[in-house]
């Protein structure tokens, strides 16, 4: 029998990790530098958190969740982070303990969707939530976060979309005009849209299917319909963005995927590459209901989340490789034994190290190492034991010399590490 992974889902072979790593680290250092600490939440929360939170007719929460039963409770694997880290800020008070909390994940999520370029089933996203802040300044400053770190990370070409959904009342005065918009063109709608309309009309705007784009053209704007506290807030956003120098757009068509949404909305497009129609890099929006939803307090709160593996196809740079300080090359059994222990030695001292134990010929063991990238190759021959010493050959200088055994760790870790920043253990290729 022939057992593959799961379709939608990726294996990510050490080769790519680096990528990743680097990808993260970057993240990480972005977002500390805004006042950003990492939390950790479940990948399995009650499947009622998500209906509840991202809405009952969003496309996640009919048809893309991963939910089972087990031990009577329904359970369901995340399929984003939004929803379990406020029920992490709600269960744990943690507005009692600080006026306003900024948290960033980084992690996988699934969703049962159609795999395609960009598009898994399990994939990782790195996100931002902010707690305690009505805005505008943080909305401003939250988008900037994510302008700033795509610049970071060397992925220049993209545009950010932003759009305002109001609070409940603006919401409610706009999905009447939706309903009086839709409703005479409902023949023209696709299947879903047609059974959305009366529950929620909105989701047709954020619909993939050609036909709804067609029928949505010229539907009205959400931006027209901003109650006065809702334009004061807008208004405050775009300001700022200005003065933060952010390019964006304004676009009244955005409304994203989830249900919880209130007021300023954004989602950040890569406008070169190759990612097709999977080119938003990540989107989110403020959520000003969600925490008194939970049972909470009401705490404004906004945020964010950005695909991985897309910003890893537009993420320039070299795939640099791990490469061992040194590499040992034992030619008999009293060189393998000793080898052993000058293995554990350098490691000791910092320095990575490879160990051929396989016993093979001196030419084949020169060409592994090579192929590794190693700097050292410390060759230790039965006769060379004899006489206390072994052989050291530079692979990058071509040189080679012979040492002393005793004290040979000290004069190796030495050498690897002065000649490879890092501890000789990384290195571009
Ligand atoms: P899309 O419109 O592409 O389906 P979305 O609105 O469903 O995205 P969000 O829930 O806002 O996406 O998730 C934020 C980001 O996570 C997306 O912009 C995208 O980069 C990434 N993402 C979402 N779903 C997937 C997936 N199935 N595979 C890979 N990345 C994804
Ligand atoms: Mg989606």
């Amino acid at each position: 029998m022939e057992l593959r992974a799961v379709r939608g889902m990726n294996d990510i072979l050490p080769e790519e990790v680096e990528r990743w790593h680097k990808l993260e680290g970057a993240f990480r250092l972005h977002a500390e530098l805004h006042g950003y600490a990492e939390v950790r939440t479940p990948l399995l929360e009650p499947t009622e958190l998500f209906r509840h939170q991202m809405g009952e007719t969003t496309d996640v929460v009919e048809k893309e969740m991963y939910s089972f039963e087990r031990h009577g409770d329904q359970l369901t694997v995340r399929p984003e982070g939004t929803a379990g880290a406020a029920r992490a800020y709600v269960e744990h008070a943690v507005h009692a303990k600080e006026p306003i909390t900024r948290w960033y994940y980084l992690g996988a999520m699934f969703r049962g969707e159609r795999p395609a370029k960009g598009r898994y089933r399990q994939f990782y996203q790195a996100g931002c939530e902010l707690f305690g802040d009505p805005g505008p300044l943080c909305d401003a400053e939250t988008i900037d976060l994510i302008a700033g770190f795509l610049e970071r990370i060397g992925v220049g070409d993209f545009v950010v979309h932003v759009n305002s959904l109001g609070s409940a009342g603006t919401r409610e005065r706009y999905r009447e005009a939706l309903l009086a918009h839709y409703t005479p063109r409902k023949d023209r709608l696709s299947e879903d849209s047609q059974r959305r309309l009366e529950k929620n009309p909105l989701r047709i705007l954020d619909s993939k299917d050609p036909r709804d784009h067609e029928v949505s053209r010229d539907a009205p704007s959400i931006l027209d319909l901003l109650d006065d506290a809702d334009r004061a807030h807008w208004d405050g956003v775009l300001r700022c963005l200005d003065v933060l120098g952010v390019n964006y757009v304004v676009d009244p068509s955005l409304v994203r995927g989830l249900d919880y949404y209130t007021r300023t909305l954004f989602e950040v497009k890569a406008t070169s590459g190759d990612l097709g129609s999977q080119s938003t890099l990540g989107g989110g929006g403020r959520y000003d209901n969600m925490i008194a939803g939970l049972g909470g307090p009401s705490v404004p709160a906004i945020g964010f989340a950005m695909g991985m593996e897309r910003l890893l196809t537009l993420m320039p740079g070299d795939t640099s490789r791990r490469r061992p300080g040194c590499f040992l090359a034992p030619l008999g059994q009293v060189g393998a034994d000793r080898a052993l222990l000058l293995a554990k030695q350098l490691r000791a001292l910092g320095v990575s190290v490879e160990l051929d134990g396989r016993g093979g010929r001196l030419k084949s063991m020169l060409r592994r190492a090579d192929a590794l990238g190693a700097r050292l190759c410390v060759i230790l021959g039965d006769a060379e034991m004899e006489r206390g010493v072994l052989q050291i050959k530079d692979l990058a200088a071509h040189v080679q010399e012979e040492i002393p055994l005793d004290g040979a760790a000290r004069v190796l870790a030495d050498r690897a590490l002065e000649s490879s920043p890092g501890g000789g253990q990384r290195g571009a290729r």
